[in-house]
């Protein structure tokens, strides 16, 4: 099995620089899209970084999680050197061909492979995003995630923490398959569908990276877009275009080490540590959710549940999540109270404190309490107050 390759990266149509980087080496069998991100240039040194260690230390016959692993603290290494870098960050989805025909792929961050096979697009990696997160969680559908403000914001990262998760997704290729990596500067601006139909329409692996990046630019090109195709052919003879530019890789590399199998099939804890500048925008959601938890959680509301004046906390239906409890079971019968006062608690009143929702329960006690002995006195005076006897039968 060899791969061809075509690729293209692009500044798009908005941004200044191009802070994405690829990276395309037949003779190795190492292919990589990374995606910087930091102020002042920072975005282009990570992601060029990252991929120089990672190139290095594939070379050196490294795994590729350990190899990704070290361009992590490659970045952070460089960040902590000079002060202007400080912060920086790079995504990194990256792809190794090993014995066998497995591609291995490791992926950290909103980057993406995607595998072709028979005329159908499959995503392979799952993105380590808010929004992701957010859709996997059931809070977001996969068409409000495309559309949600914060649909950049990423949840791991190369050059945050000493340590990364990195995910790995190993695919045994067939003759015939298409993969491809990206940056989200493909996938936020063109769907799925029309990223697989130019996949299926152009053969030539090249002249398809071209058409997905105009296709991204004519979307409005608002990031920048890269993009790696690899065609997966059989045989050993290099196609004529792959020899030209030397994009074949062979059954060369190392096959993936005993700690790789382990983590094909255990794949990674899904805990992602969340990005430093991730960190307000979860704190100011974590604040508001805590504020209507607060609030859900000091109300009260007296309502009638199985013919029972009933006390609860919280609000009626509940409140993001936050159900209400039932907190006291009255001994006052609904059919002990007025028309009037159980239309009252059909609404549902609602208190702001336990010992005002106790008040009004007492009140209501009372009321029925004094109609009951009024009801006792009238009982036992019925004499003087029941209707006059029936006239005497007539002659
Ligand atoms: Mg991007």
């Amino acid at each position: 099995m060899k791969l061809v390759a075509g690729e293209q990266t692009d500044v798009g149509r908005v941004r200044e620089g191009n802070e994405d980087e690829k990276l395309v080496d037949g003779r190795m069998g190492l292919f990589a899209v990374a995606d910087g991100m930091g102020g002042h240039q920072a975005g282009e040194v990570a992601s060029s970084t990252a991929l120089e260690a990672l190139r290095a230390a594939v070379a050196a016959g490294v795994p590729i999680r350990d190899a990704i692993a070290r361009a992590n603290e490659a970045v952070l290494e460089r960040a902590g050197d000079d002060d202007r870098l400080r912060g920086m960050g790079t995504t990194m989805t990256a792809a190794t061909l090993a014995a066998g025909g497995t591609l291995l792929i490791g992926q950290v961050g909103d980057s993406r492979a995607y595998l072709v096979r028979d005329g159908e697009l499959r995503q392979i990696t799952e993105d380590h995003s808010l929004v992701e997160e957010m859709v996997r969680g059931g809070e977001l559908t996969p068409e409000q995630a495309e559309v949600h403000p914060q649909r950049s914001v990423i949840t791991r990262a190369l050059g945050i923490d000493a340590g990364v998760d990195v995910d790995l997704y190993p695919v045994e290729l067939h003759s015939g398959d298409r993969v491809l990596l990206c940056s989200d500067g493909l996938t936020s601006m063109i769907r799925p569908d029309e990223i697989g139909a130019i996949l299926r329409r152009e053969s030539d692996p090249q002249k398809t990276a071209d058409q997905l990046v105009a296709a991204a630019n004519a979307a409005g090109g608002e990031d920048n877009i890269t993009v790696v195709v690899l065609d997966a052919v059989d045989g050993d003879a290099p196609p004529a275009a792959a020899a030209r530019d030397g994009a074949v890789a062979e059954n060369g590399s190392p096959p993936p080490s005993r700690k790789e199998r382990t983590g094909r099939l255990a794949r990674m804890g899904r805990v992602g540590r969340v990005l430093l500048w991730a960190v307000p925008v979860a704190l100011v959601i974590a604040l508001a959710f805590g504020a209507v938890g607060w609030y859900a959680r000091r109300t009260y509301f007296v309502a009638i549940t199985d013919q029972r004046v009933t006390v609860f906390k919280g609000v009626p239906g509940g409140l993001l999540g936050w159900d209400p409890t039932l907190e006291e079971r009255t001994p006052i019968r609904a059919r002990d109270l007025t028309q009037a006062e159980r239309s009252d608690l059909a609404d549902e009143k609602r208190f702001a404190s336990r010992d005002k929702a106790d008040a009004f329960v007492d009140r209501l006690g009372q009321k029925v309490d004094d109609r009951e002995e009024a009801a006792a006195a009238s009982t036992t005076t019925a004499p003087t107050t029941a209707p006059p006897p029936p006239p005497p039968p007539g002659p």
